[in-house]
């Protein structure tokens, strides 16, 4: 059965700003009743902005409270969805930190702080909806990990080790989930042109940028448009892979 996007609903973990807003504006101009996510009371004012921008460029996308690091916030937003919409179609695992120190200078905290949210965030989230989506026998995981995960990268031990996990994840989920009409796949960007790439000093982002073939950093748009692909009902075929947008920075 062709289910019309109007009638999917898909959420998006940290959509207010950088790729996963761009992913938010995509689902949503393709149809979906897009759903993101805030991560706490302080946060509110700023997300109903957001909100209401993105309403003023007709899109309408909903809000829930939801820390990924913290498991009962989950499970709260996780109900609080599923009573608004009923269901769930796509997931897409989209928010992240990093807290950047070469290993030798590296407090425990910060590499705690890094697994907890990014990979424990991913299983926190997923885990929450999971039921949701064998009982439909339909979903699309969308986990977006990184080409740092790939390659490592030097002063990112707990970022590179947590996306490295999600690859692990997604594999070992996808063939648990693969006969219920469920696709689970990673997404792994090279540098986008965000707050997180922003943060890094200017010298070294003009040397990275040198190291990409394509010359320039991505596009929160262009990672946008391969989720969009991947949470196409037509993409079915497609689970348990790891799919590379990096301007050619990392080939294997
Ligand atoms: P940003 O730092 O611009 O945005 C991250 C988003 O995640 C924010 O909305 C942030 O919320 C949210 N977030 C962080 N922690 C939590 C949490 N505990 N609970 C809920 N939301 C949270 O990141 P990007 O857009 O650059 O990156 C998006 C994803 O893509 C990340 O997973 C990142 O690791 C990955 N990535 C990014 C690359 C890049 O070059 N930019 C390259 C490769 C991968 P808040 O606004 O409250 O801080």
């Amino acid at each position: 059965m062709t289910t019309h996007n109007n009638s999917r609903i898909a959420l998006v973990t940290g959509g207010t700003r950088g790729i996963g807003e761009a992913i938010c504006r995509a689902l949503a101009t393709d149809g979906y009743q897009v759903v993101t996510t805030y991560r706490n009371e302080e946060r509110e004012p700023d997300a109903r902005d957001w909100q209401a921008r993105m309403a003023g460029d007709g899109l309408e996308i909903d809000l829930v409270k939801m820390d990924i690091a913290d498991a009962d916030s989950c499970e709260h937003a996780a109900s609080e969805l599923l009573e608004r919409y009923g269901r769930l179609d796509v997931l897409v695992n989209n928010a992240g930190i990093t807290r950047d120190a070469v290993m030798k200078k590296m407090p425990l905290e910060s590499w705690h702080d890094v697994i907890h949210t990014n990979l424990d965030g991913v299983f926190q989230v997923t885990r929450c909806f999971l039921d949701t989506l064998l009982a439909q026998g339909y979903g699309r995981i969308i986990n977006i990990s990184s080409i740092n995960a790939q390659k490592g990268q030097f002063g990112q031990v707990n970022y590179s080790a947590a996306k490295a996990g999600i690859h692990g994840f997604t594999k070992a989920l996808a063939q648990e989930t693969a006969r219920k009409g469920i696709t689970v796949n990673t997404v792994s960007p090279g540098y986008v042109e965000t707050d997180m790439v922003r943060a890094i000093d200017e010298k070294i982002r003009e040397q990275i940028k040198a190291q990409i073939p394509v010359g320039r950093f991505g596009q929160p748009e262009e990672i946008a448009r391969l989720v969009t692909f991947l949470a196409d009902e037509q993409s079915s075929f497609i689970t348990g892979a790891d799919l590379s947008i990096n301007g050619g920075m990392f080939m294997h």
